[in-house]
């Protein structure tokens, strides 16, 4: 039985209601049995567990939750995981600071229990929130990188990478934070506008003459190893294959051409140093060129550096420039704005050292990178280039070791007497060669049978770059490609260059298949002045606080209404409260409907009326429209076309229509009523049904409450997406006349100060055009009815009176 809604509900209660019920039936279970639905994977994010579940993640969230209850409808067998990615140097960070030690001051062991305690805290807290914004995860799915399980995957992948030959160890310049201690990948730096000085250098030449050269870093002069001109620079040709002296020190450096400079920056002639920056990378290689490292791994200068040796960068910077002056051999400095790389997380400018690491060969992969980008879909389309246009711009490969404690040990252990590479066979794994020997007699190369163990680490994201094959089931189910490639990956801009890229290559490398089939990006929230919203720019807003006041589905709204999917979204409240008032009007409108069909007979057959079949008509359009928008991704439209038919067709202009028709079957009789009745309940229920993606328990609410009974789903979100029936053009058309003479009416009433129940004693139209006067006449009596007029008469003439908007020449007069 329809069940009468109350007045007052605590919408906030009822979210929870549902949530609770939701995990404890079950219904987001994906099937692993089922083999006849498709299914549809998704390839959720794991995210960092900082302990807050913030706007953008909200925003991104509900884009994908959207998509699963989508799916789920459509008929899809959806596979929604949710993992945790745990390891990384922010834990670390946070956990040196809490408890107020250094990693290296206790075991690792005891480090790691630390760490492991404090991401298990925020992964709770987290959790919580996907929870509370009403995601469709299958909980059964969960995952943490940090668990040993998950290590044994990452470490199998290693291994595989390995034996491939996708792996190796090298000595190669890499970005260094000194800071951090530890190597980072080129897409962890980040490039910021810093303010500095560039110095007009004198260096001497062989005759005694000064070259001006002009840098922002003479604290790198000891590192200086050649100077650079441009091979048709004029005004140095004569010098090329010369020497000339660096100051202070007093060592002698060639003078070589090379394209590369850039004769317009500074004098045109440039000090080459191991290593100021990734140019003079390639400058050592192209012109096999010595090193010179004067910077360590603490940054701090080396004894290379003469009497600046163990000074930080920055002083030896100000001791350097001092004593240059000192000796006259500044020209002049000017303050300049440059752009420095910073490590992603701490913002220290990163150094570029000589390490033995380990690498993932990733370059040699960039053109299959770029052919498999234009398989996958994107939404938005244009985001494809971001990814093709990093991977194309990177000139090193993935240097995949840390030197951290928190993260996946990599499974190499070394012969202490011939320096064999031991890697640990697939079925050692999960495995710490810090604490456990490879299980072998002795090296197979030498004998012996001392093995130290590799200290150093995996890249956080050598964890998280093989989920698309680890949510598919690989390698413990044989059957994982079925859900492999994962249909959506759901990520953020900022991060295709790391996480749609890595899970690329690394995919590509292990199996040879691109690891998505499409890719759907979300922009960033925008604080209330339009910046990035930031804790630190005082514009930042919980997502609880907004949960707290106006629950998901308001704030589900915010985020799918708030722009085209793709570009940044400002929170404002006002969308949220949007989004609330919403959600009230719906619930006012089912309660009303509820009201009105107490002795309602869905079995019952009945002849609709034009009025009806105009909203039916009007519905049909809106879930053609609706489902083509979730198909495109384009929740904005999906959202806005919901709300103009529930708000504007459906509760201000059908329910008003109908009303006199339910409230006096005495006069209009009672199919007339049935007819209103049943149309209600089909057009109410599709509502809620397409609005289901978007707002889950408002609709399940309503759904429970009205239409369990008869449908028998267990959830509206289980229910099959309504199809779209033919249209009605005849009585879309008589409607719309009718719906706009009715708000002509109503208008008039208020400029008179008439309250809209009150009764009109005459009601004239005047049209002229006989054809559509005798299409009015089919809806003269809802005309009438709606209105309250005792006499309603068709003119058809031009008369006297207000216009009507829509159709200038058709006039209406009270009487
Ligand atoms: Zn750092
Ligand atoms: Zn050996």
């Amino acid at each position: 039985m329809i069940e009468e809604l109350p007045k007052e509900v605590d919408f906030i209660e009822v979210e929870k209601k549902w949530q609770k019920k939701w995990i404890e039936s079950e219904i987001y279970k994906f099937d692993w049995n089922d083999r006849e639905r498709p299914v549809f994977t998704i390839d959720t994010p794991p995210p960092y567990p900082s302990g807050e579940f913030h706007m953008g993640n909200v925003l991104n969230w509900t884009y994908f939750d959207m998509v699963a209850r989508y799916k789920r409808m459509r008929g899809y067998n959806v596979h929604f995981p949710q993992g945790w990615d745990c390891h990384g140097l922010p834990t670390e960070v946070r956990v040196e600071r809490l408890y107020g030690i250094k990693k290296t001051e206790v075991s690792p062991e005891e480090f790691r229990k630390l760490c492991i305690e404090f991401a298990d805290k925020n992964i709770k807290a987290m959790k919580e929130a996907v929870i509370r914004l009403g995601c469709s995860i299958d909980w059964s799915l969960e995952y943490k990188t940090m668990d040993p399980d998950y290590w044994r995957r990452t470490q199998l992948s290693f291994v595989l990478l390995y034996r491939k030959g996708f792996i190796y160890r090298d000595v190669h310049p890499v970005n260094w934070c000194p800071r951090c201690g530890t190597a980072i990948a080129d897409a962890e730096v980040e490039y910021v506008e810093r303010k500095g000085y560039l110095y007009y250098i004198k260096f001497k030449l062989s005759n005694g003459e000064p070259l001006i050269i002009a840098t922002t870093r003479p604290e790198l002069i000891p590192a200086c190893v050649a100077v650079a001109v441009h091979p048709e620079d004029k005004r140095y040709a004569h010098l090329i294959g010369e020497e000339v002296e660096i100051p202070i020190f007093g060592r002698k450096v060639r003078i070589i051409a090379d394209n590369m400079v850039d004769p317009k920056f500074g004098t045109g002639a440039v000090m080459i140093c191991t290593y100021g920056d990734k140019a003079d990378v390639k400058f050592v290689a192209k012109h096999d060129l010595q090193l010179m490292l004067c910077i360590n791994e603490e940054g701090r200068m080396t004894e290379k550096a003469g009497k600046y040796a163990g000074m930080t960068i920055e002083e030896c910077r100000r001791t350097i420039v001092e004593d240059l002056e000192k000796l006259g051999l500044i020209e002049r400095a000017e303050e300049v704005e440059r752009e420095v790389g910073v490590c992603w997380r701490c913002k220290t400018p990163i150094e570029i050292l000589v390490k033995k690491q380990w690498f993932m060969k990733t370059r040699i992969l960039t053109g299959d990178v770029e052919r498999k980008a234009y398989e996958i879909e994107w939404y938005p389309e244009y985001m494809r280039y971001r990814l093709i246009d990093w991977a194309k711009s990177l000139d090193w490969d993935w240097v995949i070791s840390r030197q951290r404690i928190f993260a996946t040990p990599i499974p190499i252990w070394y012969c202490e007497n011939c320096g064999e590479i031991i890697v640990a066979e697939p079925d050692w794994l999960p495995i710490d060669p810090r604490t456990t020997s490879p299980k072998i007699d002795k090296c197979p190369k030498c004998g012996e049978n001392k093995f130290k163990p590799e200290t150093d680490v995996l890249d956080t994201w050598f964890d998280s770059s093989i989920t698309c094959a680890v949510h598919a089931g690989w390698p413990d189910r044989e059957d994982w490609r079925r859900l492999f490639p994962s249909d959506l990956h759901p990520s953020g801009y900022d991060i295709i260059r790391t996480w749609a890229y890595y899970l690329m290559v690394r995919h590509l490398a292990l199996f040879g298949e691109k690891p998505y089939k499409r890719c759907l990006i979300n922009g960033m929230v925008l604080g209330t002045d339009g910046r990035m919203m930031h804790k630190s720019y005082g514009n930042y807003v919980a997502a609880s606080e907004v949960f707290e006041k106006y629950g998901a589905d308001a704030t589900r709204q915010w985020a799918a209404g708030g722009g085209a999917t793709g570009s940044d979204i400002p929170f404002r409240w006002s969308e949220v409260k949007h989004g609330w008032r919403f959600i009230r009007k719906l619930w006012n409108a089912s309660r009303f409907i509820s009201m009105q069909l107490k002795d309602f007979d869905p079995k019952e057959k009945v002849e609709l009326e034009i009025v009806d079949k105009w909203l039916m008509s009007k519905l049909s359009k809106t879930i053609r429209a609706v489902t083509e928008a979730f198909e495109k991704y384009a929740f904005n439209i999906a959202l806005e076309r919901i709300r103009i038919f529930t708000w504007r067709v459906f509760c201000d202009q059908y329910i008003e229509a109908v009303k006199h028709r339910l409230y006096n079957p005495e006069i209009y009789g009672e199919k007339s009523r049935k007819a209103a009745q049943h149309t209600l309940y089909k057009a109410l229920y599709t509502i809620i049904q397409l609005l289901a993606p978007i707002c889950p328990h408002i609709t399940e609410e309503i759904y429970h409450r009205m239409y369990a009974w008869e449908k028998n789903y267990s959830s509206i979100h289980v229910s099959p997406w309504p199809k779209p029936w033919s249209v009605d053009v005849e009585a879309e058309e008589i409607g719309d006349l009718a719906v706009a003479i009715i708000s002509t009416i109503r208008r008039e009433k208020a400029s008179r100060r008439m309250p809209l129940s009150s009764k009109v004693r005459k009601l004239k139209i005047y049209v002229k055009d006989k054809e559509k006067a005798e299409k009015l006449m089919k809806v003269i009596d809802d005309i009438a009815g709606t209105c309250k007029a005792e006499e309603i008469e068709v003119i058809p003439t031009e008369g006297e009176g207000v216009t009507v908007e829509e159709y200038p020449s058709i006039r209406i007069r009270i009487e």
